[in-house]
């Protein structure tokens, strides 16, 4: 069954969107489809699969019940504002229910310009079709709240960048693409009507129970801050680095989008930056939270004159949910870390202990992942990831305070590891594999990519016939710069 369409963005004032065809390829070709996705959309892989399907991804056809747009935002990027950015290279399809009772975006990344496309040419390469492919799906599958990916496919036509690269179209698939930015664009236009219908909007669709609130302006802002506070702590935790925190980057819906520039560490470095545009280390993986409050007071500015008519009592209400972020980060971040450490219970030292372990770490950059998996093969009898990690001299006499500090815990240590193996996966979208893929399907062999991703899509069990896929990458195999997916 092709996916039974169930549209309210489109009902909004068409001013929020351009209505835009996806343009046609000329010879499109599947890669795969994500028949798990696809079965809680409630579209049959197999129509996905079809000829019809097939050209549904490429854009070469439009569904019945679609009503193809390009929805219009703006943005801080790098920290400067641009007043009108938009989908330049999507576009939104339709919205599905889901068999969870949950309203999806079905949207195309690739399909050709927009009104927004500005200089740009509205395609994608292959690789970051890939990348984004493999990436979302990896976070989906490590249960952090993500945009996902439906199908892909290869267009048959050239993409000219500083070369000529075979294009691709994917499906993505969010709650929403309602962005911080998407807010700016109605603040910055002065659009005060625009605002307060995407306000009842978001608020509709991803807070209802803001609706009773006393402000509802107001409690949206706090709950979107929870919401990004929850997910920043859920990357900090799994070494995920966005790598392009732009505010038109951030979805209301809390969840993770825009998989361009980013990496999951290797080697533990608080520093870290992997995109090649990030030239001021704005978004290196210790500034993500901060990156997020910053963000948050973007948004917390675009909802100003629906908090209060007094422009400083807005402010002042606005300022008290922002100053919240800070411990509301935290107290998820440690909660997280806590879980990845085996504690169940929380002691005064916990967090000194914690991030002990963390500048051990960082002195010799050992590998984020694997030093944790390794931590859980110590926390009772287990020898997994030995192989691939064991903890140099320099952790005993941290790892004997740990163990003390266990051992003081109501759990067993079984139950322990139990649970630390399910928070600590073994198997991350590592850069050096993403781009093994991507290269060996540029040379047109699309095996490895394959199976790295149905590799990650269990990444808390240890697989060792697979022990190449969870190795970190040796020197010349190491990846220090990602590039924009444009
Ligand atoms: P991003 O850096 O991916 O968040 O994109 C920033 C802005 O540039 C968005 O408005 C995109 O739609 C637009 N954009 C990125 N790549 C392209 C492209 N190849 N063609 C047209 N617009 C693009
Ligand atoms: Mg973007």
């Amino acid at each position: 069954m092709a996916p039974q369409f169930n549209n309210s963005y489109v009902q909004l004032p068409e001013r929020f969107f351009a209505r835009q065809a996806p343009v046609p390829v000329a010879d499109p070709a599947l890669i795969r489809v994500n028949h798990e996705l696809a079965e809680l959309l409630g579209i049959d892989p197999a129509w996905l699969e079809s000829d019809e399907g097939i050209n549904t991804i490429a854009g070469n056809h439009v569904p019945v019940g679609a009503e193809p747009i390009a929805t219009v935002y703006a943005g801080h990027q790098f920290g400067s504002f641009n007043p009108r950015l938009g989908d330049g290279r999507a576009i939104l399809l339709g919205e599905v229910i889901g068999n969870d009772g949950e309203r999806y975006d079905v949207q195309l990344k690739g399909s050709g310009i927009t009104p927004y496309s500005r200089n740009g040419d509205g395609r994608a390469p292959l690789g970051p079709i890939l990348r984004e492919y493999l990436v979302s799906e990896a976070m989906a599958a490590l249960g952090v709240a993500t945009s996902r990916t439906l199908a892909a496919v290869t267009t048959g036509e050239g993409v000219y960048r500083e070369q000529r690269l075979p294009g691709g179209v994917l499906i993505r698939v969010a709650r929403s693409h309602i962005r911080i930015g998407t807010f700016q664009y109605f603040a910055s236009t002065q659009d005060l009507d625009g605002l307060q219908l995407l306000i009842d909007h978001v608020i509709a669709r991803h807070y209802p129970a803001v609706l009773d609130a006393d402000n509802p302006a107001l409690s949206l802002f706090e709950k979107v801050s929870q919401q990004l506070a929850t997910l920043v702590a859920h990357w900090q935790s799994v070494g995920f680095i966005h790598g392009v925190m732009n505010t038109d980057n951030m979805l209301l819906s809390g969840e993770t989008i825009d998989f361009g520039p980013c990496a999951f560490m290797d080697g533990y470095d608080s520093a870290a930056v992997y995109s090649s545009i990030d030239h001021g280390s704005r978004y290196a993986y210790r500034n993500q939270p901060a990156i997020t409050q910053w963000n948050l007071a973007c948004l917390g500015q675009s909802l100003l004159p629906f908090i209060a008519d007094d422009e400083t009592e807005a402010t002042t209400a606005a300022q008290v949910v922002l100053n919240a972020f800070p411990e509301f980060y935290l107290n998820a971040y440690f909660e997280r870390m806590r879980d990845k450490f085996g504690l169940s219970e929380t002691q005064e030292e916990d967090e000194a202990l914690m991030q002990e372990f963390l500048d051990l770490l960082e002195t010799g950059r050992h590998d984020f992942t694997l030093a944790f998996r390794r931590l859980a093969d110590i926390s009772a009898d287990g020898d997994e990831v030995a192989a691939l990690f064991t903890f140099p001299e320099s952790f005993n006499s941290w790892i004997e305070r740990w163990q003390q500090r266990c051992a003081q815990e109501s759990v067993d240590a079984a139950q322990r590891q139990a649970q630390m193996r399910s928070t600590n996966p073994a198997f991350i979208a590592r850069n050096h594999l993403v781009e093994q893929a991507i290269a060996e399907a540029y040379a047109g062999d699309f095996s490895f990519f394959h199976r790295l991703h149905e590799r990650l899509q269990q990444p808390f069990v240890y697989a060792a016939g697979d022990a190449l896929l969870a190795t970190p990458p040796k020197p010349h195999e190491i990846v220090q710069q990602t590039f924009c997916g444009t």
